[in-house]
């Protein structure tokens, strides 16, 4: 137990860090292009922000959260998503004051109780965006592009993006009738979830992954068959957009969402390469979450994307990612005098941003060039009384093992010049 990570946890070692932190990075990138800011929330709530904001009705909430009293008797949740701590900082700061729309983004970890799977951990990482106070379709094409922008900035082909409408509180007043009387006659070959939705939250079942009840909901009325003139407008208006630009999408009426507080626009992004699990992001419009928390009465739009899953998308789709990490240059010396001479010289490379190292144990020139090797080393120079009397060193390419002789002084500047 000491010694392993709690089930569904995993540490992300060098090996792989170095992945994230590219991907962060694009992300950065893409957010400051489109004008995105980031946001921080803390890792855990007050367990009523996600009642409200998840939705008490959604496996989140009934299932998986990791909630507790913490020392003062209040109840605390990990958060399992990050968009109802984005809402509650939007009503707490009072961003509904500020020039709309407000357009954030962040990258978080989230906590589920959820059985482990491939591509499904308790504790996993999000890149999500949130955009608040814009009611119209255009900021549902711009989040959407926002991904497209990551994606092909990333390499990455062929996730297919599936759209659907799941109406506002007028249409969906009509079509609750309309599933109710559909699923009713149905129910006791359904699964206690959907027979506790029923009476609360009809629309969700559609959403159930068992077996037995999917095969009675493949028939059900759909939402967007039966979405009011406003929501149909939206819909027009999004797939017009996404035209617009050349973004490819599907329609996928099954699409309901897993949290309760969407309406109009819900989408996903799906792979086909990543099995099961092949969901990489879902997001839609929550038009009545910001009033439902307490604040004035907000359009907004946001997606989650799961990080681990990106990843074995890149994986699966042979990207390689560039580790721009590694060591450029390794300074092997003999001696205690040229010992310190490459202390010196290391100082001053790492001065003009240049990755360097050497030895930091005492070993033999052999065992010193191994270790280079063994870090990944661009180059490396092997450092005597001579060189340093001479002003001259060998410079050796670890790739292809071409050896130069150039000036000790140049050192810095040659490197600069090969990168
Ligand atoms: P799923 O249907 O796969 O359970 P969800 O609807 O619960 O997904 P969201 O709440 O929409 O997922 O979260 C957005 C994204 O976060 C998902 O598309 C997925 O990529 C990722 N994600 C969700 N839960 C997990 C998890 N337990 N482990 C890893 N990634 C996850
Ligand atoms: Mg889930």
């Amino acid at each position: 137990m000491l010694t392993q990570t709690p089930k569904g946890t995993k540490d992300i070692l060098p090996s792989e860090s170095y992945k994230w932190q590219f991907i962060e990075k694009k992300i950065h990138q893409v957010c400051r292009i489109f004008g995105y800011k980031e946001i921080r929330t803390p890792v855990f709530e007050h367990t009523e922000l996600f009642q409200r904001g998840v939705g008490d009705t959604t496996d989140i909430v009934q299932k998986e959260m990791y909630t507790f009293l913490d020392k003062g008797d209040r109840s605390i949740t990990l958060r399992p998503e990050g968009t109802a701590g984005v809402v509650r900082s939007y009503i707490e700061h009072g961003m509904s004051s500020l020039p709309q729309p407000i357009k954030l983004y962040y990258n978080i970890s989230a906590y589920r109780y959820e059985k482990m799977q491939k591509g499904r951990y308790r504790e996993f990482h999000q890149f999500g965006v949130e955009a608040f106070g814009a009611k119209g379709p255009d900021i549902d094409v711009e989040i959407i592009s926002v991904l497209g922008f990551l994606f092909k900035s990333l390499g990455i082909k062929n996730v297919g993006l599936n759209i659907n409408s799941i109406g506002c509180p007028v249409c969906r007043k009509a079509y609750n009738e309309k599933i109710t009387e559909f699923l009713r006659p149905h129910l006791d070959k359904m699964c206690p979830t959907c027979n506790e939705r029923f009476g609360k939250n009809p629309l969700r079942i559609i959403d159930c992954k068992e077996e037995k009840c999917k095969k009675i909901t493949v028939d059900a009325p759909s939402m967007l068959d039966n979405i009011c003139e406003e929501c149909g407008t939206h819909f027009e208006g999004l797939k017009a957009g996404l035209d617009n630009i050349g973004i490819a999408y599907n329609i996928d009426k099954n699409i309901v969402r897993g949290l309760d507080y969407y309406s109009k626009t819900v989408f996903e992004f799906v792979s086909e390469n990543v099995g099961a699990q092949g969901t990489i992001c879902g997001g839609g419009r929550y038009d009545g979450l910001v009033e439902s928390c307490g604040g004035p009465s907000t359009p907004g739009i946001g997606f989650g994307l799961g990080m681990e899953r990106l990843l074995m998308e890149i994986e699966s789709q042979g990207i390689l990612i560039p580790d721009e990490d590694s060591v450029e240059i390794y300074i092997s010396s003999i001696g205690e005098a040229a010992g310190k001479y490459a202390s010196k010289l290391v100082n001053s490379l790492r001065e003009n941003g240049i990755s360097a190292g050497k030895d930091l144990m005492d070993r033999s020139v052999k065992a010193q060039m191994k270790y280079a090797d063994k870090l990944g080393a661009k180059y490396t120079v092997v450092l005597g009384d001579d060189e340093i009397n001479n002003n001259k060193v060998v410079l050796k390419n670890m790739k292809n093992g071409e050896k130069d002789e150039i000036s000790l002084d140049s050192l810095c500047q040659e490197i600069i010049n090969r990168r």
